[in-house]
């Protein structure tokens, strides 16, 4: 089957993932793609495929050679973004895409002016959505690139190590990772299929924690409260004005790392204030948690009690700090990428991926592009020629493993 079939058809099978149900699978559903994948591996001459009752799907293509060869992987998720509705998927194809208004439906258009990625799939095949639905690109295009890279490998046989292949359950709403089974996944490194521009190349990902301050106050009448009442959201509102003003998502882009104000709740006897802390660099990371317990102990300090308590929790963490230590998956993906007539691109992911947590399990993890493009949404497209060329890279990351 040829590339664009498989993801025409991985796409319109529903596996929208729910962050609001705790199993795991979150959706059942999820399986559907999750068997059909299991099929078509075993179709392909991979006799060990399998999926597991978390609907992970898991397959190996053994060495022929005699030669040691580093063994590595490639991972894909078969979810899609609880974000926007991902049933009745209806994808249309755009020949030779001419740069121009892309007319979704009768309401709804894309402008290249605002959605500036389309400059990068001028003259491309795109496959775009009826303007109802998410396409699932993310990461239906990984899917089914590593589901074309496994039939060239069948069809055309070439010396290479161990391969496994990975496709894994709700990764968007961040738990792609959690059971993820290191006994049968034993490559040295893997890459995930889950970037969009094709040739970019990620390793780096924020540090992440999220904090909880709570205020606790000493509520008295209003009426006979002077020099005695002490109000907690008052406390709250005086905690966040002692935060570095600057360090706030609005302001921030690239490597600037954020406090993040996500929730407020308060009343005169206890007030509390959620925060996600986020940062590229350890030591600014660090630097932005003690900035909270400084201004934590100033104000215990100030009130005589303890008016205020802090819980900071790490939530995942920048895989270059695994990564930089051998950066040879980072360097073989670029090789590659040059190779195919590629420029390779890296970019630091403003947010987490499944590769951080698997690095920091001990599976280094970086993420090559797919030429998918923006993700979550209505407007989610995937150009076919980037497509073929990502299959281009991860065969060509094979071949120069194996050399
Ligand atoms: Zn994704």
């Amino acid at each position: 089957m040829n590339l664009l079939d498989r993801f025409l058809t991985y796409v319109k099978i529903d596996t929208q993932s729910d962050p609001e149900v705790n199993t795991c699978p979150s959706t059942e559903k999820q399986k559907d793609l999750g068997h059909l994948l299991v099929k078509e591996l075993l179709e392909l001459g991979v006799s060990n495929a399998y999926m597991d009752k978390h609907g992970y799907v898991y397959g190996l293509i053994p060495s022929n050679s005699q030669r040691p060869i580093t063994p590595i992987g490639f991972i894909a998720h078969m979810d899609t973004s609880p974000d926007a509705p991902g049933a009745h998927v209806n994808p249309r194809i755009i020949k030779n895409y001419d740069g121009g208004i892309i007319q979704l439906n009768d309401t709804l258009s894309m402008d290249p002016k605002q959605f500036t990625a389309l400059k990068y799939v001028v003259g491309d095949d795109l496959v775009v959505t009826d303007g109802n639905t998410l396409l699932g690109a993310d990461d239906k295009a990984g899917v089914a690139e590593i589901m074309s890279m496994v039939e060239i490998m069948a069809l055309n046989p070439f010396e290479h190590g161990d391969i496994y292949i990975g496709f894994t359950p709700d990764e968007e709403i961040g738990r792609g990772a959690d059971l993820f089974d290191l006994n049968f996944f034993k490559a040295k490194f893997a890459y995930t299929a889950d970037g969009s521009l094709i040739g970019g190349i990620e390793y780096e990902n924020f540090n992440a924690a999220s904090a909880r301050v709570s205020f606790v106050g000493k509520s008295i009448h209003p009426g006979s409260s002077k020099h005695k009442m002490i109000n907690a959201q008052h406390l709250a509102f005086e905690f966040h004005s002692l935060l570095p003003v600057f360090d706030n998502p609005a302001y921030t882009e690239g490597y600037e790392g954020f406090n993040h104000l996500s929730n407020t709740e308060g009343s005169v006897e206890f007030a509390k204030l959620s925060y996600i802390i986020r940062n590229h660099d350890m030591v600014k990371f660090n630097k932005q948690k003690d900035d909270f317990k400084r201004v934590v102990a100033f104000m215990n300090d100030k009130y005589g009690y303890e008016a205020v308590s802090l819980k900071i929790t790490d939530s995942y963490f920048n895989m270059l700090e695994v990564l930089k230590h051998d950066m040879s998956p980072v360097e073989l993906a670029k090789q590659a990428i040059t190779n195919v007539g590629l420029t390779p691109h890296s970019e630091a992911i403003r947010g987490g991926t499944d590769g951080a947590r698997l690095t920091f399990m001990g599976l280094p993890c970086p993420n090559l592009g797919t030429g998918g493009f923006n993700f979550h949404g209505r407007f989610e497209f995937a150009s076919i020629q980037q497509m073929e060329q990502a299959v281009d890279v991860m065969i060509e990351i094979i071949k120069l493993i194996s050399k």
